[in-house]
């Protein structure tokens, strides 16, 4: 059955004022209408800031250990609601529900870990270079921040943004993606119910023109946080520089994994299946080339395309399924739109290359795991992002020139090498050009105690997770307290020393 979802502002769970609403389909079956949502524009986009503006008056007051208190309730309630939370992901995103579950896990984790810092959040004191004066720097909230974010992580992402940026004492407006608001508006349930006072989380659906718009040239809006395409986020920025508001990027990613001649090879190819298919390739660290050493790059992939054509694909909710479906049908459009820019360009087609038919398969967007070789750097299936089942395989003779082909493109989210030897591996680790590197695991499976984020057109330097996210959503505050009584003038009176 459909359910009926509305907007969250001021406390309130609201229709758009305009009473319009759209569809949200089951990607695995498109006859499945998951719920339908508020189709909301920019009068709702005005309540809402001006909603978290209000909260945020008192919101800041609160002590952010008392803060931290209520993220951690939520925290607790989403490890309740974990499987429903899971399956309502699966329908109406795609992927499969070890995938889903594990999206909810980052959210609790990053709960739990968010509140950990409701304790700590530390500023620095530091001496002062006059005497008897004090001198420290404090953490303050930003305001009322923004929040945008894509629909392939749909609970991860908004609970790296809107967690640290509520316990330091911000207030949220989440505008989510517009293939998965449900679960969005799920975990806004969750935060209600855990008793984050209203108006200090809001949420809002809609397009990301109408909605997402209005949201990022609100003046009350201090802060924009976005994940998702370099398209979208080169825009934002602009609107934001413009603005002079804050504005944390996390974009897109062209992720090589290297595999040397000296690698355990059959764990790299465990790797190399799980980081190019799993999430259906829709992830920003999939994933997207396989750099091999000449040794060994007939006889893995060789072994690579034989397994790429034996994962099981269906509906993720289906216990045997290992990929799910793409998550829309423009999504499938522009990734057969690549395997045709590949074929152009003259690589070889492996294994996919097209839909996927079959039992189960009808009605959703399905697309067979693709594996091209004959790849070269130049070619726009190794330089673009594809966010979809295809890889592309270059061969290389050595670790520089491995490491050079994976740094010839525009992204630098994440990357991966296998190699025994740690030698290799630590080269490796100083000179690719990424946010993360792992050595004998594929290009995912962050953690969120640490920073997450790329170099390079991924992103404008920020990072999200780890305590480094801390420093998106607070402004510094230096304090110097003067206890001696006398105007004393930095860098210009002479400090006697008796
Ligand atoms: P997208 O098209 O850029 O959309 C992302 C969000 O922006 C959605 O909520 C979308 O709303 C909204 N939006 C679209 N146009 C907008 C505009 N003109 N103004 C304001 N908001 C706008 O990206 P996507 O297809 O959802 O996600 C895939 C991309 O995200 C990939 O490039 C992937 O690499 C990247 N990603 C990066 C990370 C990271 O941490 N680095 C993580 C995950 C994904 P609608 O849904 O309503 O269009």
């Amino acid at each position: 059955m459909a359910e009926t979802f509305k907007n969250f502002i001021g406390g309130e769970w609201v229709d758009a004022a305009s009473g319009k609403r759209f569809e949200n389909r089951n990607p695995a079956d498109w006859n499945e209408v998951v719920g339908t949502h508020p189709d909301s524009d920019a009068g709702d986009i005005e309540r809402a800031v001006l909603a978290a503006a209000k909260a945020f008056k008192t919101w800041r007051l609160v002590p952010a250990p008392k803060r931290a208190e209520i993220l951690f309730r939520a925290g607790q309630i989403m490890a309740e609601r974990k499987e429903e939370l899971a399956r309502l992901m699966t329908r109406e995103m795609g992927k499969v529900l070890a995938e889903t579950r594990g999206d909810v896990q980052e959210g609790i984790d990053t709960a739990f870990y968010s509140a950990g810092e409701g304790r700590r959040m530390y500023g620095e004191t530091t001496n002062a270079e006059m005497p008897n004066k004090f001198a420290m720097s404090i953490r303050l909230p930003v305001g009322v921040c923004g929040m945008i974010t894509p629909w392939n992580f749909p609970m991860a992402i908004p609970t790296w943004k809107m967690f640290p940026a509520l316990v330091c004492g911000n207030t949220v407006v989440l505008k989510p993606a517009s293939d998965t608001p449900a679960t969005a508006a799920k975990l806004v349930g969750v935060l209600a119910d855990a008793g984050f006072p209203p108006g200090v989380v809001n949420l809002v659906t809609g397009g990301g023109g109408r909605v997402g718009t209005p949201l990022i040239e609100h003046p009350s809006v201090r802060l924009i946080s976005f994940t998702g395409s370099s398209e979208v986020g080169r825009r934002i920025a602009a609107t934001c520089g413009e603005k002079l508001k804050l504005c944390s990027l996390e974009l897109g990613g062209k992720n090589p994994m290297i595999v040397m001649e000296d690698a355990d090879l059959d764990l790299a190819l465990e790797g190399a299946l799980w980081g190019a298919f799993g999430t259906t390739g829709q992830r920003c660290t999939a994933t997207s080339r396989i750099i091999l050493h000449e040794k060994i790059a007939d006889s893995f992939t060789e072994r690579l395309v034989e397994r790429a054509r034996k994962l099981r694909l269906g509906n993720g909710l289906e216990p045997g399924s290992e990929v799910g479906p793409l998550v829309n049908k423009g999504q499938r459009e522009s990734v057969h739109g690549y395997v045709q820019i590949g074929l152009k360009d003259g690589a070889k087609l492996l294994t996919g290359g097209k839909a996927a038919a079959g039992p189960g398969l009808e009605n959703g967007w399905f697309y067979e795991p693709t594996v091209f070789g004959s790849v070269t750097p130049g070619m726009r299936i190794a330089r673009e992002e594809i966010f979809g089942p295809v890889v592309a395989i270059l061969t290389v003779k050595s670790l520089e020139g491995a490491i050079e082909v994976a740094n010839d493109t525009d992204y630098g989210l994440s990357s991966s090498i296998y190699t025994r030897d740690v030698n290799r591996a630590h080269i490796a680790i100083r000179d690719i050009e990424a946010g993360i590197t792992y050595v004998n695991g594929p290009t995912i499976g962050a953690e969120v105690h640490l920073p997450f984020g790329g170099v390079k057109d991924t992103g404008n330097g920020h990072r999200e997770s780890g305590r480094q996210v801390l420093d998106v959503f607070s402004e510094w505050k230096s304090i110097y307290v003067d206890y001696s009584g006398k105007l004393q003038k930095a860098q210009i009176d002479d400090v006697e020393i008796q």
